[in-house]
């Protein structure tokens, strides 16, 4: 069992991608099946906000950190994680080995046009994946059939990119009909992968400035993003008093 750290009530694994991507490959041999969750700030402060979104969250057998405020309030709390997994990196590492063991892949999300040029993209690069199956993500959640089509695919990595809170629901809700399968939510990555949306350079990345290039690029984004100074706000303010507590002995 890996080690956590306790973030606003979301439990974190201490692992580097490459550990994390060798245990899912694990996984994936193993036909076992998985549930990760990529979690930023906000993710966490929406989960603080809605019960069974927590629940859901919770309900994952992996919550890694994927936005340098995660890390960041590990420092705060000095109880660190190793590094930042962004969900696209961990897509992108989780499909270079499986183009090695020849493994299937289903592609659930994004608009039509999107996910069938993120499909093409995928098969161009890495032309040893089978990709079993992809679908566009403006369906309902409770449509069965969707799920059934996944199922039936029998895909050893399920990507699922229908953004937060969808996505997370979405596998929550239909995990128990698996007894095999990776799933992981990828948010907009099928955006980048179809170059729809251009990923920040790696200079921006390596400063840790991702975030305000996402920003740049969608302006509309800022609502959001307002999550992020305030989970900042809130650790601080949370190891403040703690911090208060321990030198009035309380
Ligand atoms: N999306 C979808 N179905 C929906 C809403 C969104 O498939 O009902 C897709 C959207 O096309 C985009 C991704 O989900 O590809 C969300 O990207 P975003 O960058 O917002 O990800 P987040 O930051 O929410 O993880």
């Amino acid at each position: 069992m890996k080690e956590k750290v306790n973030i606003l009530g979301i439990p974190f694994i201490k692992t580097k991608r490459e550990e994390l991507t060798k245990l899912l490959i694990d996984k994936m041999d193993y036909q076992e099946k998985c549930f990760v969750v990529t979690a930023n700030p906000e993710i966490v402060m929406h989960a603080q906000k809605d019960a069974e979104y927590q629940k859901t969250v919770l309900s994952a057998d992996y919550i890694v950190p994927d936005g340098i405020g995660i890390i960041i309030a590990s420092r705060i709390i000095r109880d660190y994680l190793p590094e930042r997994v962004a969900g696209f990196d961990l897509m992108m590492d989780l499909l270079s080995e499986i183009n090695k063991r020849k493994k299937k892949i289903f592609l659930l999300g994004a608009e039509v046009a999107v996910v069938k040029k993120a499909a093409q993209k995928i098969s161009e690069r890495f032309p040893q994946i089978q990709i079993v199956g992809y679908h566009h993500g403006y369906f309902q959640l409770d449509d069965l059939e969707i799920a059934q089509k996944v199922l039936h695919s029998d895909a050893d990595l399920i990507l699922v990119a229908l953004g937060f809170p969808r996505q997370e629901m979405w596998i929550s809700k239909y995990y128990q009909m698996f007894t095999k399968g990776v799933f992981i939510g990828v948010g907009g990555s099928f955006d980048v992968l179809a170059e729809k949306v251009k990923r920040a350079p790696v200079l921006w990345q390596k400063l840790n400035i991702e975030w305000l290039y996402r920003l740049i690029q969608q302006p509309s984004r800022w609502k959001r993003m307002i999550a992020l100074p305030q989970f900042l706000i809130k650790i601080i303010w949370l190891k403040f008093k703690k911090n208060v507590r321990m030198r009035l002995n309380l």
